[in-house]
């Protein structure tokens, strides 16, 4: 008989999950706590070659699923005065011709959900996920409606601050908040000095880093972390403080980060930036945790999306293996936990350098050049990340 699954949460982790287990033979079925449409429309993401290559490892196409998105294979770091520290390549081309791609968070979850409908896999919006429970060979679940199912496996894709991971180990650990804000917007249309197509420019700046690159419809698409020690709580700034507050963090960095803003007809954010670096439990007989859900990474590793497509295809490749969900649950875990880890603490360190003080940004960028020199004289040292094949 064919085995059954509830997923909750329809988005990156959730819907590739999906994916990958009808490929394994279950019949999965996609639960997602917001109503249809309800996507956050404004963030954007980089999609990485190790992400695009699990997808095709699931028989996908990443050139249309990422057909909303732009090339930006290279990035292009620089200092604290607008002078070149390096220049960093972020793996590809693919023999197909992709490179990682930056895309709108929103138009990725619409892809993904449509690759899902073609293959018949259901997906209920309003879904809120609030219990799980053992259920013979199998798990009930309970949704905030009031209203329930159940399946031989419960897949937690319900992101950075998960129901289901509360529901598996009541005392897992939070997310950790990691002393940056994220804001972001795109420029109304052309500003002047855009990047040149397929770069991806990082600017370390006196109190908030930027990164910014050019869409083919000329807009610049932008985000900035501004340090701070605290979380920002919800409410605290107004869309004309947080603009306001930006543009005075900014106001002694060369352009184009005044520029951006000012150019840009809404001002994304603030969010905070977490990870979750290590989990003890991920998984228990029926209930398994992928994405966010199990190990958020920090935006500053740009790896959050496609470390969540590749646990989802894991995980489908381990049940398809093995009939054993207990075991399957195992296998998953062991192939993508010391990974995933390592990715956390990559990005964490990566977040760090955006925070130093005047004379900690000072060594920082006299020392960058020649450090990249060094690391990338063997070869691109991001390599363990990008070249990475789902087994
Ligand atoms: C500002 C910012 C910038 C980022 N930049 C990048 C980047 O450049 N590159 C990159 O790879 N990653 C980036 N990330 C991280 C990336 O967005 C996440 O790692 C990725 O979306 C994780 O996918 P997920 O499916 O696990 O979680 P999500 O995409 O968050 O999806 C979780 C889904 O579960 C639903 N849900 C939540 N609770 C429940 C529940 N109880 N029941 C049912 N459904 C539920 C949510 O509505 C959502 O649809 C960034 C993140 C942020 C915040």
């Amino acid at each position: 008989m064919t085995k059954t699954a509830v997923v909750a949460g329809g988005g990156i982790a959730g819907t590739v999950a999906a994916l990958a287990l009808h490929r394994a033979g279950y019949a999965p079925r996609i639960y997602e706590a917001h109503e249809r449409g309800a996507d956050e429309r404004g963030a954007f993401l980089t999609v990485a070659v190790n992400g695009l290559n699990a997808l095709r490892d699931l028989g996908l196409d990443p050139a249309a699923i990422l057909a909303e998105g732009y090339p930006t294979p290279l990035m292009r770091l620089l200092g604290a005065s607008g002078q070149l520290l390096a220049d960093l390549p972020l793996g590809g081309p693919e023999p197909d011709g992709t490179v990682t791609t930056t895309i709108r968070r929103a138009d990725l979850y619409v892809a993904l959900r449509a690759c899902a409908e073609a293959a018949g896999i259901p997906i209920e919006y309003g879904k809120r996920l609030l219990t799980a429970t053992p259920d013979g060979s199998g798990v009930s679940v309970g949704f905030a409606d009031g209203s329930g199912a159940g399946g031989d496996l419960l897949v937690g894709a319900d992101g950075l601050h998960s129901r289901t991971r509360q529901v598996l180990d009541p005392g897992a650990p939070g997310p950790r908040y990691l002393g940056l804000l994220n804001a972001g917007g795109f420029s109304a249309g052309p500003v002047p000095d855009a990047p040149e197509p397929g770069v991806m420019r990082m600017a370390f700046g006196r109190r908030a880093f930027l990164g910014w690159s050019a869409a083919p419809d000329g807009s610049v698409w932008w985000f900035a972390n501004p340090a701070r020690r605290t979380p920002v709580a919800a409410g605290e700034f107004t869309a004309a403080s947080w603009r306001a507050h930006l543009l005075e963090l900014v106001a002694d960095d060369p352009p184009p980060a005044r520029r951006l803003i000012e150019a840009s007809d809404e001002v994304l954010g603030p969010w905070n930036t977490w990870d979750v670096p290590r989990l003890p439990v991920w998984h228990d007989d029926r209930i398994v945790l992928v994405g966010d859900a199990a190990h958020a990474v920090s935006p500053s590793s740009g790896q959050g999306a496609s470390m969540a497509i590749e646990d989802a295809v894991t995980l489908g490749r381990c049940l398809e293996r093995c009939s054993d969900v207990p075991a399957a649950l195992t296998a998953y875990q062991r192939l993508r936990r010391p990974r995933v880890e390592k990715v956390v603490a990559y990005g964490k360190r990566s977040g760090s350098t955006k925070t130093a003080g005047p004379v900690g940004a000072r060594i920082r960028d006299a020392m960058t050049p020649m450090i990249m020199r060094m690391l990338y004289r063997k070869g691109n040292p991001q390599a363990w990340i990008l070249d990475h094949r789902v087994m």
